[in-house]
């Protein structure tokens, strides 16, 4: 009897403007989290394939990189229409693939729209270079931004379609070639926009490729010669491994790490417009945002009424399928992580925490094979905890008491090794102003569950939240190009 897997189609890189076959025979299942049914197998890259990509980009480079940007623009108007023609459509594989809810997948595809219209107003602004006129007596100095040939896009699963666009069309617009390997949890989704891209968007050849594939195939594009940069997005520990491989190679690299982002909420909050902010940071998408809340820090006496406020809240929520209309949320991504939280929840029972809600014990009848669990709520958190260190990245809070702001602040910047995001929910000027200026994180949320910065904004992270100097959306201008400067005497 031939078995689910074998017959699930086998996706295919895109390399010069052709779908192909890989001849890898390492294959691995793609899920449908809300049933677990397999849909596809994903073949990882390679070496070879991973090269013939990379020389696909390459090759592209010198026609791409000299086509006036009035012109290469063009192809990001027609991919902004396409997307907003097609986003239902991609929107249901996102949440196939993902399992996030299908409001959530609209939200996915709205913000990589947003980026291919900001990187579309970098075209006609700053793309531009600078000069100045009698820098000394008849000499002029001048400076372009230049595109600087292939780069790396490496993607987590939990946005599958926002992130790869965080990067794909500023490096386009401004001249480069890329290989991007979305990831191998979540193809689907890249896999489906690359198929509307090259039918109607119509690149050239070789400027956007994709390959599939894990740790060897980043490896291998990485220490590619040809290859300029890579902008990575992805857990802590494998950012660590991508950056400093990237710096023996002498490669530029951008890379976002994990979180564990804090929400402290004070005795002066409102909590009736704080609660639903809240409960949709921390189980949204399944708790698998690296922006989602992780710990609640509970100020003095707003403890008690916060928490029972959010449990209730969160016992409300339906949890089920991702393309049933009235669910709240949907399940996390694959059975392996759903493993992983369980198992740190069991951690935080273990450590002494106090278990409010317990999600491991949710059922979905209708869908048994799938890979459900619902919110998880502990009490009586402290700071030495590993679940209020570590990033579970599932819909697990852990609610921590504490005295005071500085005491909050002190948690936020010593306890974790993270910076990603903290919030503050707050009716006070000062306390907000305080913990903005106190913080040690990228983005602040000031009566905001998830800070999520706009496409014309950098978003990035601190600490061990993000390794490099320059940060994803706009910022990438200035990681996609390198500045030449011309001192001319007449
Ligand atoms: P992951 O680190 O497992 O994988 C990320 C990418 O790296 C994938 O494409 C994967 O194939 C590749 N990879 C895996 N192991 C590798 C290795 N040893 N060497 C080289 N490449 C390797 O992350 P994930 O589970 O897909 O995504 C979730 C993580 O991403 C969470 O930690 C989350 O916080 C983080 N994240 C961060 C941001 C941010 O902006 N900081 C945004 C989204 C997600």
């Amino acid at each position: 009897m031939t078995s689910e897997k074998e017959t699930a189609p086998i996706l295919k890189y895109y390399v010069s403007g052709n779908w192909k076959e890989s001849n890898s025979k390492d294959l691995h299942p793609v899920f449908n989290p809300s049933t677990g049914a397999i849909l596809a197998q994903v073949p990882y890259a390679s070496r070879e394939e991973v090269n013939e990509a990379v020389e696909s980009s390459q090759k592209s480079f010198p026609n791409w990189s000299t086509m006036p940007i009035l012109e290469r623009v063009k192809y990001l108007f027609k991919m902004k229409q396409v997307f907003e023609d097609k986003l239902e459509e991609l929107a249901s594989l996102n949440s196939e693939n993902h399992g996030k809810t299908i409001l959530e997948s609209r939200g996915d595809l709205r913000r990589a729209i947003d980026n291919i219209d900001s990187a579309i107003a970098v075209a006609y602004t700053l793309s531009k270079g600078e000069t100045l006129d009698q820098i000394a007596s008849g000499i002029d100095e001048s400076m372009v931004k230049e595109p600087l040939g292939v780069f790396a896009i490496i993607c987590p699963f939990n946005f599958p379609l926002m992130i790869p666009f965080w990067f794909i069309p500023y490096a386009i617009v401004l001249g480069n070639t890329l290989v991007v390997k979305p990831s191998e949890i979540t193809p689907f989704p890249m896999d489906g926009a690359m198929k509307i891209i090259a039918s109607e968007v119509k690149l050239p050849p070789g400027v956007l490729n994709i390959v599939h594939g894990g740790r060897e195939t980043v490896e291998s594009l990485i220490s590619n010669k040809d290859v300029k940069g890579v902008a990575f997005v992805g857990s802590t520990p494998v950012a660590k491994q991508v950056y400093k491989l990237a710096g023996e190679h002498g490669k530029r690299a951008l890379v976002n790490g994990g979180a564990k982002n804090s929400i402290v909420v004070m005795p002066d909050a409102d909590l009736g417009s704080a609660i639903p902010a809240i409960v949709s940071s921390f189980f949204g998408n399944a708790g698998q945002r690296c922006l989602a809340g992780s710990n609640l820090v509970a100020l003095g006496k707003v403890h008690d009424d916060l928490l029972s406020k959010f449990t209730s809240a969160a016992k409300k929520m339906k949890i089920g399928h991702a393309f049933e209309e009235d669910v709240d949320m949907g399940p996390v991504v694959s059975k392996s992580a759903k493993e992983r939280i369980s198992s740190n929840i069991e951690k935080g029972v273990v450590e002494g925490a106090k278990l409010i809600i317990d999600g491991r014990s949710l059922r979905i009848d209708k869908y048994p094979d799938g890979f459900y669990l619902g919110p998880t709520i502990f009490d009586e958190v402290t700071p030495d905890m590993s679940i209020s260190r570590n990033e579970i990245f599932g819909p697990v809070a852990s609610t921590i008491q504490t005295n005071s702001l500085d005491e909050a602040i002190e948690l936020i910047n010593r306890g974790t090794e993270f910076g990603n995001m903290a919030s503050i929910f707050t009716t006070s000027g000062r306390n907000a102003r305080e913990f903005r200026l106190r913080v040690n994180a990228g983005n602040i949320g000031i009566n905001i569950g998830v800070a999520s910065p706009a496409a014309n904004f950098p978003f990035g992270g601190r600490k061990d939240s993000f390794y490099g100097t320059l940060h994803a959306q706009i910022d990438t201008v200035d990681f996609f190009t390198d500045k030449k400067i011309t001192i001319a005497r007449w």
